[in-house]
């Protein structure tokens, strides 16, 4: 018997932890974070402790509370007996931290398996980001954690690297991952065959990227094991089909530069590589150096190892990295002790925000809200602001949203917004099932699981926490 219990990702975007069983083998399906979770409890300043190691995350309900899953050294950490892993494995169908983030609470004897550029990626979160509990996805220092321990080595957690036409076992589940198009690379879908048949996941995906074809890919391979059950996102059901695309995004974005001439400044997430190749293309046909941060450098750095992703690294053609203000803000290369920066802060390509002044029209500089108060030296006056992320979509962003507003007015720049959406829209989605033609759907990774009923296969409306039969 098959069982299915979905402990993530139900009538919410993100947060997908879905527990398989087969035959006496558990594997979950992605295990990430619930964004709306954790923001019915916690904001920017009030957030679970660290401290307190796993015990505010269960306590509030932002983790199930399973047996055989979670880290001996968190259980101990809050008077419970540790457990021994009763899971087999996490497969990992992307790199975003709605499906990765809290495989941190996880014992360290659950193999994750992903995708070799999503490891990648990780790699750079975990490069560029403090420490902290949310964030021990590659590995993990024991907690609680003594001021002693501080520079005793983590301990890492089993990575299980895969490609598209590798075949996974997970004792007695075999599982095929297809590649699909997402707005991050390393991004899978899954057909796993169990003993009721097979069972499709599709973690996030979209057909309007430059990648269709993987998508496709998927969908093909998809239809042809017809499937008894579909799990499948559902982002934008709710979403008609537009012309939104990378390419229009690119054909804009550069029209609005060569129109201003002055400084540009434009927002992505550097997780989506498209996106990167998209604005660095720009900068190149329109004269202009691509300034990015040390973070940035540290995505960079990963992604041109992978051949296939065809991008420069750090100290690449065209590449500048902004050096921030830190300590003394005299820009004392003794102010810099954070690692990522330290280890790259005499390479030729580095600039500060009084070079740009010099010269704005010549530099595009790729700057996220959270750096704004570098605006106070870039002075970008009747500049370019391009905003390459999906508009505010709840009252917190509303709110970052008005005050990323004041800023570009206060500075007379220019806003443009150009984008295109990581998730397939509702009329690909609908025409996408259509050819897989599972027998049962199980939407998830949705606000609107209701809008799958028009399709004319049955849909489950999926509770949280319980357990579906297959
Ligand atoms: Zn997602
Ligand atoms: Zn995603």
């Amino acid at each position: 018997m098959v069982t299915l219990t979905f402990y993530g990702g139900v009538k919410e975007i993100g947060g997908n932890k879905i527990l398989l069983e087969d035959r006496g083998t558990k594997i979950f399906l992605d295990f990430g974070m619930s964004f709306g979770k954790r923001a019915k409890f916690f904001e920017e300043f009030l957030t679970p402790r660290t401290a307190a190691g796993i015990k505010d995350f269960l306590t509030m309900g932002l983790i199930p509370d399973i047996p055989g899953i979670y880290r001996e050294d968190l259980l101990k950490h809050i008077g419970r007996k540790p457990e021994q892993p009763d899971v087999q494995g996490v497969l990992l169908s992307h790199a975003h931290a709605d499906h990765a983030n809290y495989i941190s609470f996880l014992h360290q004897d659950i193999p994750i398996y992903c995708g070799e550029t999503a490891k990648r990626i990780l790699d750079a979160v975990q490069e560029s980001s403090q420490r902290g509990i949310e964030n021990e996805v590659i590995d993990f220092k024991k907690r609680p954690l003594f001021r002693k321990d501080y520079k005793k080595p983590p301990i890492k957690r089993k990575f299980n690297l895969f490609r598209t036409g590798d075949k996974i076992k997970i004792d007695s589940l075999e599982i095929e991952p297809i590649h699909v198009d997402h707005s991050v690379p390393g991004a899978y879908g899954f057909i796993i065959y169990t003993s009721s048949g097979p069972i499709v996941y599709t973690g996030d995906l979209r057909m309007h990227g430059l990648r269709a074809e993987d998508t496709m890919d998927f969908v093909n391979k998809a239809k042809e094991v017809k499937p008894i059950v579909m799990i499948t996102e559902g982002t934008r059901i709710d979403v008609p089909k537009t012309d939104e695309s990378e390419p229009k995004v690119y054909a804009d974005s550069k029209k609005e530069i060569l129109k201003n001439q002055k400084l540009t400044i434009v927002d992505f997430n550097f997780k989506d590589v498209d996106r990167f190749k998209t604005f660095y293309k720009i900068a190149k046909e329109c004269g202009k150096k691509m300034v990015i941060s040390f973070k940035h450098a540290c995505y960079l750095d990963r992604y041109c190892e992978d051949k296939k992703l065809d991008v420069p690294n750090c100290t690449g053609e065209n590449i500048y990295l902004l050096k921030p203000k830190r300590l003394t803000g005299t820009y004392d290369n003794s102010d810099y002790t954070d690692k990522y920066i330290k280890q790259r802060i005499d390479y030729p390509n580095v600039i500060t925000a009084e070079d740009i002044v010099k010269k704005p029209k010549e530099y595009m500089v790729v700057l996220n809200f959270w750096y704004f108060n570098m605006l106070v030296d870039l002075n970008p006056v009747n500049g370019l602001y391009i905003h390459s992320l999906s508009e505010p979509f709840d009252e917190e962003m509303e709110i970052s949203y008005k005050r990323m507003m004041n800023w570009l007015n206060y500075f007379k720049l220019n806003f443009m917004q150009s984008h295109c959406s990581g998730h397939i829209n509702g009329t690909d989605m609908k025409e996408l099932i259509n050819i897989i033609n599972p027998k049962i759907i199980c939407p998830i990774h949705t606000e609107h699981p209701g809008m799958f009923r028009d399709l004319s296969m049955k849909t489950k409306m999926i509770k949280e926490g319980k357990m579906y039969r297959v």
